[in-house]
């Protein structure tokens, strides 16, 4: 279960009513049930439940089951589309092992603005479904053309063009992180956006096939490839 709270042994833990109603209402757990709790920071750890109510609930920290496992140092950028497949970039990428989430607003992307809270509360689900034990950082939404002024000089970027279909781009092996994954939206990127890409010399463009995919089915593609070929 996931807490925003400090954990450590002694440690007493709140719960609100939601969690309250999920622990008790619908695992049908009470006072004396063993609890697994992380909040992202201080790994995993073994409560019970000394409190169980309607509204809230109280649990005491006793041990320590796991230390905090972080992932891989990875970006996932993302136009965001439609909400639901926004929402489903969220959690795959999150499932997937990426450290930090950034929706970022492009020329031909149409979401104004996201709900950066409902994505946050989708990444911490996919990290309970997972049995993670950190949570990655949704960031407010960003323009592309902003994120790559200040783009840091060690951090490379695997930035996805259906314009290279057919083409043979890939990832140059084993080559040296940081990195950032980059998905276009739904029109993909503009001319100008692609020209001031191909300036970046951190940026690697990278093809994922010979079919154009939804962004959706693209970020979750590209997440597996770069697992497969530089993720540990
Ligand atoms: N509007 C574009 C078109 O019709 O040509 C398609 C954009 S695609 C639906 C959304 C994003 O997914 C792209 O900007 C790109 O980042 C990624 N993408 C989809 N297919 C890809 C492929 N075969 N190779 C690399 N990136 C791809």
């Amino acid at each position: 279960l996931y807490v925003d709270h400090p954990l450590g042994a002694g440690q007493s833990v709140p719960l609100d009513r939601d969690q309250a109603h999920y622990l008790f209402g619908v695992m049908r757990q009470g006072a004396g049930a063993p609890v697994l709790l992380f909040n992202g920071r201080d790994g995993e750890w073994l409560a019970t439940v000394t409190e169980a109510g309607k509204r809230g609930g109280l649990l005491s920290c006793e041990e320590q089951t796991r230390p905090l496992q972080l992932p891989p140092d990875l970006w996932l950028l993302f136009a965001p589309i439609k909400k639901a497949r926004t929402d489903f970039i969220v959690e795959k990428a999150a499932e997937m092992g990426a450290a930090r989430i950034v929706p970022v607003q492009t020329e031909f992307t149409n979401a104004e603005r996201i709900r950066r809270d409902r994505l946050q509360a989708h990444a911490v689900e996919a990290a309970e479904q997972c049995g993670g034990t950190f949570v990655p950082e949704v960031a407010d939404l960003v323009p592309l053309s902003r994120l790559l002024a200040d783009w840091p000089e060690d951090r490379r970027l695997m930035w996805c063009d259906e314009a290279l279909v057919g083409g043979s781009a890939g990832l140059p092996d084993g080559a040296a992180g940081p990195w950032a994954i980059l998905i276009g939206p739904e029109g993909g990127f503009s001319e100008v956006e692609r020209s001031r890409l191909k300036a970046l010399p951190q940026a690697v463009p990278v093809s994922l096939g010979p079919r154009i995919l939804r962004a959706d089915t693209a970020a979750v593609a590209a997440l597996t490839l770069w697992q497969d070929q530089l993720g540990d």
